[in-house]
């Protein structure tokens, strides 16, 4: 049996593998992967801190793997030079986006998940459908806030499409940590004091302990979730969107 065959205990493994442990398991698990998956292996890079880590661990085990970025009209001008350098160093990371998508004024304070549905996860659909993702590997943290605790290294929520959470068992400190080590270039916004980063409209900085807890403040979306991680994303005609 494979790692991605494991049923470790997680919460175990949060907080008792070491940094390098941990480092070695994320880039294992993405090697593995990726000999199963090969092409079909594409990373969803959110250019926040762990994406650009998952980035990093992807091409360290191999530079052919591709990977893509969903933006939107409502992202802080800081993430959209970010990105513009990221695609520059990287070109095979391809960006989505539904830009062309009519939608009421303050879409956001009055359905913020109608908005994320329409400019979010209908573009992560489309780079599923047309990069022909098999398994797409993602930067979710289970330490990142209580949207995040029951996730699983690997999970096949949707009909043919694996997702790999290579770094779930990463503290938020283990992930400055390996920035830092790694000198790796992150979104200027983090210098700020932002912990997680989105959209302009919907993201704020807190002192919260809950890393997410500056996500969609005055809303039920509280510190929740886009949808990406929650919502079906293959096999969805019908859905509404
Ligand atoms: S984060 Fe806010 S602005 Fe961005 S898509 Fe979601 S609701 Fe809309």
């Amino acid at each position: 049996m494979g790692l991605l065959e494991n049923k470790d205990d997680l919460k175990y493994l949060v907080d008792n593998l070491n940094f390098k442990e941990k480092v070695d398991r994320s880039l294992a698990l993405i090697d593995e992967a990726y000999k199963r998956y090969g092409e079909g292996l594409v990373v969803a890079n959110s250019l926040g801190k762990d994406s650009v880590v998952v980035w990093d661990l992807a091409k360290k085990v191999s530079p052919k793997i591709r990977g893509f970025i969903v933006t939107t009209r409502f992202k802080p001008k800081e993430t959209k030079k970010f990105m513009n350098d990221e695609v520059a160093r990287y070109p095979e990371l391809k960006i989505y986006a539904n830009d062309e998508a009519d939608i009421p004024d303050k879409l956001y304070e009055t359905d913020p998940d109608k908005c994320c549905d329409i400019l979010k996860v209908e573009p992560v659909r489309r780079a599923v459908e047309e990069m022909k993702v098999s398994c797409w590997v993602t930067g979710l943290r289970c330490t990142e806030g209580r949207t995040r605790t029951d996730f699983r290294e690997v999970e096949e929520r949707d009909k043919d499409l694996i997702k790999l959470n290579p770094i779930l068992i990463w503290k938020e400190r283990e992930v400055w940590q390996y920035l830092a080590l790694y000198q790796i270039p992150v979104n200027p916004l983090y210098k700020l004091g932002y912990r997680s980063l989105g959209c302009e409209p919907c993201t704020k900085i807190t002192s919260e302990d809950n890393e997410r807890a500056g996500r969609w403040i005055g809303t039920s979306k509280c510190g929740g979730e886009c949808g990406i991680h929650t919502r079906p994303l293959t096999n969805v005609k019908g859905d509404g969107i």
